[in-house]
């Protein structure tokens, strides 16, 4: 499906990456290719623009790593940009299936006639069924097309899942109800519910679909959206999520020739999570969606992407052996301090490793101690990069004038300023106990 997309990047990033140095000029030609590239992908004008200001940003205020070139670090930040656009790091997006709630679980499928709703209802049962052994039952809600419940019910049969009988003469949110009712005497974990498509966006549609959802309550509600649309998918995903709120999107046909424009515009203009992808026709053709693997098929530069993550892990490293000579010298300043807590953050805050930096893991309980969660780490950080680098080499120039101008700065008080400098001074303390404790260094009594 990414296709042009990705030879359009390819061409634009490659010719970066063959440069020795870039000036802001050269970034911003590349950076109009890349915008026109992802409009011409279908991308949202907005989504195209709001990506390459953010890559942009970045790419001017990044610092070159040694080792990898400036087109290298382009790249990466291109790649990085993707990855947060489609949603983020897998684990973390919400695109999970949620069957967190008392069962039967209703999973609502909304959206246009001939979009896939009703083959990607059989496929999420069965998905459902084979991979989290859950009891699903199915039920279709399209009372204008007895074709559309008499495929429902062939392909039950084809794929082993039990799907709601047919009463002549039943609304739709009746029969959401009645498919609950069944699915909690059956013992079922999950219920589907299969409404009504249109061939177009209609009112008629969008109020079958709220009332549904207002008598059965679902837990997911998805809207299957054909990604072949490209921007119709995506006005169409707006409106459901403004009429009837939706839970998620389930992208169908991406095996097609699709310009991908859907797949990265629908987060950005719904701040919904793209859930599921279908890739086929077959009962099991679908897919999780994973940003980072749409991103590298997109970007299909894989190699360059983990090359300067490698680079910027020595860096971290370099940054580290520093600290831990500032340490032994009883040098540390706010300047580290700084570096100590953005590492923390991007490794995934107080909860994340904390094994980079000599004597984090001592701080860690220090800083639990304080009550800190990652929120004050960014505040603290903020309140830092307020201060000039003299402040931050030496903090006892820190009067009350200052304090005020950094909290106004920083959006915070001069009471926030002083818990950071005290915090400080207790880590300085620290580091220069332990710098001094060891005489084989600082390293070298950690990780024991
Ligand atoms: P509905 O009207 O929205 O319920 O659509 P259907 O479920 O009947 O699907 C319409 C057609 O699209 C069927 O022929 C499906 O096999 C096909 N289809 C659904 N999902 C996919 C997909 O992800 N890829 C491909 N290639 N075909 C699909």
């Amino acid at each position: 499906m990414f296709d042009s997309l990705s030879e359009k990047l390819g061409g634009i990033l490659d010719r970066l990456t063959r440069r020795g140095a870039l000036s802001e000029a050269d970034v911003d030609a590349a950076m109009r290719e890349v915008r026109r590239a992802l409009l011409e992908a279908d991308v949202a004008l907005d989504v195209a623009r709001e990506f390459v200001d953010n890559v942009r940003k970045q790419a001017i205020g990044a610092t070159v790593v040694k080792s990898v070139t400036p087109g290298q670090m382009v790249v990466k930040i291109v790649h990085d940009q993707l990855v947060a656009t489609l949603g983020g790091d897998a684990q973390n997006s919400g695109n999970a299936i949620d069957l967190h709630a008392a069962p039967p679980v209703a999973i609502m499928m909304v959206g246009l006639q001939g979009s896939g709703k009703t083959t990607t209802t059989a496929k999420l049962a069965k998905r459902l069924t084979e991979r989290q052994k859950k009891k699903v039952l199915m039920a279709s809600l399209d009372v204008r097309r007895p074709a559309a419940m008499e495929q429902l019910a062939v392909l039950g049969r084809e794929t082993g899942i039990d799907t709601l009988p047919v009463v002549a003469g039943q609304q739709p949110p009746q029969i959401a109800r009645r498919a609950l009712d069944a699915g909690r005497l059956g013992g079922y974990d999950v219920v589907l519910l299969d409404t009504a498509g249109r061939t177009t966006l209609d009112d008629e549609m969008m109020n079958e679909a709220a009332e549904v959802k207002r008598s059965a309550n679902p837990h997911e509600v998805l809207l299957v959206a054909d990604s072949l649309t490209g921007q119709d998918a995506v006005n169409l995903a707006r409106s459901f999520n403004e009429r009837v709120g939706l839970t998620g999107i389930v992208l169908t046909r991406v095996d097609g020739d699709g310009r991908g424009g859907a797949a990265l515009s629908m987060r950005a203009v719904t701040q919904k999570p793209i859930k599921l992808i279908g890739t086929g026709e077959k009962m099991d053709a679908l897919e999780e969606f994973d940003p980072a693997r749409i991103a590298g098929r997109i970007l299909g530069m894989g190699d360059i992407v983990s090359l300067v993550e490698k680079a910027a892990a020595n860096i971290d490293a370099e940054k580290a052996a520093r600290t831990a000579e500032k340490m032994r010298k009883g040098q540390f300043d706010l300047n580290d301090m700084r570096d100590q807590l953005q590492q923390m953050m991007s490794m995934g805050g107080l909860g994340g490793l904390m094994g980079m930096m000599p004597g984090i893991a001592k701080m860690k309980s220090q800083i639990a101690a304080a009550g800190m969660d990652d929120k004050l780490l960014k505040r603290q950080v903020a309140i830092i990069e307020s201060m000039t680098p003299q402040e931050r080499r030496n903090p006892d120039l820190l009067k009350n004038s200052r304090k005020k101008r950094i909290a106004a700065g920083s959006g915070t008080s001069p009471e926030q300023i002083n818990k950071l400098l005290k915090m400080h001074r207790g880590m300085a303390d620290m580091m220069k106990a332990m710098g001094k404790g060891n005489k084989r260094g600082p390293m070298a009594g950690l990780g024991q």
